[in-house]
């Protein structure tokens, strides 16, 4: 298990699948799409015990025909099972303004965004898909609830978008910061292309006053990069920026096993060793990546 991972699992996250019973109904919910087989059992188990099967999740909205046998496909995003994954997460809106083509997202959500009124609870784990998209009202008031609840240990988990990011929102996550609320900014840094956007975003935080060890970032790799471009990214948040990288490996969203898809200008051994220097920095640091596991 890796830096990150430890993180996201003392942080309570449950692993991405879980399940339980309300009643005679069977509630299913997964994330990763090589957890469908696993999921497939559960289900018709379920329903030989006389169970009526609901599953619902990015995997089974990405993939609705692998349990169409055994379940009947629900809501993906409900507030109950993402109280299930990970009793300190919430979300305030659902969905995106954007179609990023490795993201499940636009396929799970839809097409727009959907500001969420009170029915959402304050809690350490903010997990939006685009926060940065809602309405500036939106924003405002999402940052005042989470001031008057006192929840500590706030991070925004899924990512804020650093192409939306404005003094104003700069200024209220300041606040936070200032207020010893705030654990962790995330932004996520996709693409070579996208670097002008990234920086200025970056500045942006950094000049309200949010330090850098505050700010995570997750860099996608082994998608349409090379691993050229994926150090360059790796290296400057790291070195020059001083933040936090996360590398993110791209999974399609149908794939049968994790880790499978080895894009064409990376090899599988390449890409675990980036994963694997990169996620762990607090203990590799001291050694260059160069020499890392050559
Ligand atoms: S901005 Fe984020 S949530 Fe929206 S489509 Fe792109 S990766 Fe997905």
């Amino acid at each position: 298990m890796n830096q990150w991972q430890r993180q996201r699992q003392s942080s309570g996250w449950a692993g991405g699948y879980v399940e339980w019973t309300e009643g005679q109904v069977a509630y299913l919910s997964v994330v990763f799409s090589w957890q469908l087989q696993m999921a497939y059992q559960r289900a018709a188990w379920y329903k030989a015990q006389g169970y009526f099967v609901r599953a619902g999740g990015p995997a089974v909205a990405c993939n609705p025909d692998v349990l169409s046998g055994v379940a009947i496909q629900s809501d993906s995003g409900s507030v109950k099972a993402l109280r299930r994954h990970n009793p300190n997460a919430t979300f305030t809106t659902r969905g995106c303004i954007r179609q990023c083509p490795f993201c499940a997202v636009p396929k799970v959500e839809g097409a727009f965004l959907r500001e969420l009124t009170d029915e959402w609870e304050p809690r350490s784990l903010i997990c939006d898909n685009n926060l940065l998209a809602a309405s500036v009202e939106h924003f405002d008031h999402v940052i005042d609830r989470l001031q008057e609840s006192g929840v500590q240990n706030i991070d925004f988990n899924q990512g804020l978008d650093v192409r939306l990011l404005t003094l104003h929102h700069a200024a209220l996550l300041a606040e936070l910061y200032n207020g010893g609320q705030l654990n962790r900014i995330r932004l996520a840094w996709d693409n070579i292309e996208t670097e002008k956007q990234f920086r200025q975003g970056f500045e942006i935080l950094r000049s309200a006053g949010v330090p850098a060890r505050k700010i995570g970032v997750y860099v996608l790799i082994g998608f349409d990069d090379t691993p050229e471009d994926a150090l360059y990214r790796l290296m400057t948040i790291w070195h020059d920026l001083k933040a936090w990288p996360n590398p993110m490996r791209y999974q399609p969203l149908d794939s049968k096993c994790k880790n499978e898809y080895v894009a064409s200008a990376w090899t599988h051994r390449e890409l675990q060793r980036y994963v694997r220097y990169w996620s762990n920095l607090r203990y590799l640091s001291a050694i260059p990546f160069g020499e890392f596991d050559k």
